[in-house]
C-alpha cells in the first residue's frame, strides 16, 4: 500500500465536539429555516433531522425542496466566530508536522469558515489543497459524487488515501472508494470502518503502524 494523501474533515474532527461550535452552527441553521426559509417552529427540528439523514446537509434538503440560494445561506449558518469556541492547538500543529503525507481539508462547510476554523487553530499552513463545498459545486459528503470530485482533482486512487471524519455515513463512500478510514470522536468502532479513536489526537500514533507497514512515495 502507498499513502499519498491523509484527507481531514474539518468541524468536529480537528477541533472537538464539545467545544461547540457545530451546535452554534445548528442554532443558526434552525434559525435559518424559520425565519428565512418559513418553515413553521414546530416542523423545523423534524426537517433538519429529515435532510441530515436523507441528503448528510440542511442545505442540500433546502436546496432541492425550498430553492434557497447556497451562498447567502452558507453566510448565514456560518457567522459565528470559532475563536469564541476555541484557540490555537500546538498539540495539533506537531501532530501534524509529523504526519508525512499531503494534507487535504473536506469538508462540507464553506470557503469562509473552513479558512477561519484553520486559522483559529493555528494549522492552515499544512493543507496543500482545501476541498470545502463551495469548491465542489455544492456537492456534500456523503454523496459519492462528492469523493470522486477530490480523487479526480488529485489525481489518485482511494487507496492512496486515509481520511479522517467524525460521521460514520460519511466514511462509508470513502472506504467504498478503497480509502483507509479514521473515525474519530468515538469510543467504539463503526461497522465498515477501518479505526475509531477519541480524539484527533490519536490519528498520529494510528499513522505511525501505519506507515510502518507502508511504502511513502
Ligand atoms: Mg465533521
Amino acid at each position: 500500500m502507498t499513502y499519498k494523501y491523509i484527507l481531514f474533515d474539518l468541524d468536529d474532527t480537528l477541533y472537538p465536539r464539545a467545544a461547540g461550535l457545530l451546535n452554534a452552527i445548528g442554532e443558526r441553521i434552525i434559525q435559518y429555516m424559520t425565519h428565512k426559509v418559513g418553515i413553521p417552529a414546530d416542523d423545523v427540528p423534524f426537517k433538519k433531522r429529515e435532510y441530515y439523514q436523507q441528503y448528510g446537509t440542511s442545505l442540500q434538503g433546502l436546496m432541492r425542496e425550498y430553492d434557497v440560494d447556497p451562498v447567502e445561506y452558507l453566510h448565514y449558518v456560518h457567522d459565528v466566530n470559532p475563536a469564541d469556541y476555541f484557540g490555537i492547538s500546538p498539540p495539533l500543529d506537531n501532530m501534524l508536522y509529523e504526519i508525512p503525507l499531503r494534507k487535504v481539508i473536506f469538508t462540507n462547510a464553506d470557503t469562509a469558515h473552513t479558512h477561519r476554523v484553520l486559522k483559529t487553530l493555528g494549522v492552515g499552513h499544512h493543507f496543500d489543497s482545501i476541498f470545502d463545498v463551495q469548491v465542489r459545486n455544492y456537492l456534500s459528503k456523503p454523496d459519492p459524487k462528492a469523493y470522486h470530485h477530490v480523487l479526480e482533482t488529485l489525481n489518485v486512487n482511494g487507496e492512496n488515501c486515509i481520511m479522517v471524519e467524525d460521521r460514520a455515513s460519511n466514511l462509508l463512500p470513502a472506504k467504498d472508494l478503497g480509502m483507509t478510514t479514521i473515525l474519530v470522536d468515538s469510543d467504539r468502532k463503526s461497522l465498515g470502518i477501518d479505526y475509531a479513536v477519541p480524539t484527533v489526537f490519536h490519528v498520529g500514533k494510528i499513522l505511525q503502524e501505519l506507515l510502518h507497514n507502508s511504502y511513502l512515495p
